[in-house]
């Protein structure tokens, strides 16, 4: 946003919030019928009530100005139609026979409902009617947005215990690959983004099927599912991605989503070894928060990007309340130029953790209350984005680098 807003906003509280007494010459002290003979005596009053008067007389114009002109100078330009985003969450609860599970630890933990309210299910309705209850509540919302054409809706592999089977123990979400590659051939606007973890003994073998089942791309969250990505024993596992030409989409920095989480697993610098093998590594939410060694986990993402041209990132949960500044630095650094992609991290775009109301000093009141009256969340998600400044390339790019299946060039 450029300095045009900033005036307006100054403007506008110009008008709300006079300048101070000392500020004010002797002549517009007269004219505002103060007493010229004791300039510097502190206000009657009269005088404050004055102010008053005149603030709550202003502001109701002053709010129509800016809800009528403000940002009308530069009109942003609506987002492009047919978005793809890569970056979808669904989960379950294992009814229906869908396989899911969620840990008893999440269930009690106070995220647990409001995650289920913002995939647009109440707990009972999900128990009673199994786990495809809520895909059919995700690709019935994600059909009604106007620019969001699809979603990749992401399984979660679990953690894998020393002799090779999953550990349910140590998981804390598990949402399995046949769950999520039924969905997707189920609903035309949903597609299927793998999970497997790499210590798993068939895990090259559920990679071919994955991919055999249209799987678009691979999904890892490092300190959740217990992956070390710079453990050398990975490297077949990185191979085979890249012969099946499936990207890897690997959380990056910190994570709180869960009640735990071993960050050290998350660290950017983990990811030389499959970018060196060629993979094409989709780091998330430019690794955002966290820190390693003292330096910001996103500045150790921005040195990777300038070494290796198959990294990218995307712009989910980056509208977030606990990362405000980050859209910013993720559309102005030139480390990130040419290598974002659009994602929601749906479902949390529609909790309170996202609003337009967080970036009141940025958006026009205008722009800001016509986001806020979009209902569908990722046609919210796209407005907001859009409006804070993220270019159509970004938008696009998911569905080039997906049908690619490889690293794209911008
Ligand atoms: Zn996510």
């Amino acid at each position: 946003m450029g300095g045009t807003v900033k005036d307006k906003a100054k403007h506008l509280m110009a008008y709300i919030i006079p300048p101070p007494r000392s500020s004010l010459t002797r002549g517009e002290e007269g004219n505002r019928g103060g007493n010229p003979s004791k300039p510097d005596a502190p206000p009657r009053p009269a005088r404050k009530w004055r102010i008053l008067f005149a603030s709550v007389a202003v502001l109701p114009g002053a709010l129509f100005y800016s809800f009528v002109f403000a940002g009308s100078s530069r009109p942003a330009e609506p987002p492009p139609a047919g978005i793809i985003d890569m970056h979808s969450h669904v989960a379950g609860l294992g009814g229906g026979g869908s396989g899911c599970f969620v840990s008893e630890k999440l269930r009690d933990n106070w995220r647990f409902n409001i995650y289920l309210r913002s995939f647009g299910v109440k707990r009972k309705e999900l128990e009673e009617h199994g786990d495809s209850l809520l895909v059919e509540r995700i690709a019935g919302e994600l059909a009604k947005s106007e620019f969001v054409a699809k979603a990749v809706l992401l399984a979660m592999d679990g953690v894998i215990a020393a002799d090779g089977s999953l550990d349910l123990k140590r998981t804390e979400i598990y949402v399995p690959d046949e769950f999520v590659a039924e969905a997707a051939a189920k609903y035309p606007n949903l597609l299927f983004g793998a999970s497997v973890n790499p210590y798993r003994k068939d895990a090259l073998q559920r990679l071919d099927r994955a991919k055999k089942r249209g799987a678009v791309l691979v999904k890892w969250l490092p300190s959740i599912m217990d992956i070390d990505p710079a453990d050398p024993k990975l490297a077949p596992f990185y191979k085979k991605l890249v012969e099946l030409k499936l990207p890897l989409l690997t959380h990056a920095g910190q994570e709180r989503s869960f009640s735990s989480s071993d960050d050290e697993l998350c660290d950017p610098e983990k990811l030389r070894l499959p970018l060196s093998l060629g993979v094409t590594v989709i780091a998330a939410h430019i690794a955002s928060t966290g820190k390693y060694h003292g330096e910001k986990s996103m500045e150790r993402l921005a040195r990777l990007m300038g070494e290796y041209p198959n990294l990218y990132s995307d712009i989910s949960s980056l509208t977030q309340l606990n990362k405000l500044s980050y859209m910013k630095k993720a559309l102005t650094r030139g480390e990130f130029s040419g290598r974002l992609l659009y994602g929601s991290d749906f479902p949390l775009i529609n909790t309170a953790l996202v609003s337009p109301l967080y970036y009141g000093f940025r958006l026009s009141p205008k722009k800001l209350f016509s986001i806020l009256r979009v209902k569908n969340p990722w046609d919210r998600d796209v407005l907001l984005k859009r409006a804070l400044g993220t270019p159509a390339e970004i938008f696009d790019r998911p569905r080039k680098l997906l049908a690619a299946g490889t690293a794209v060039r911008p």
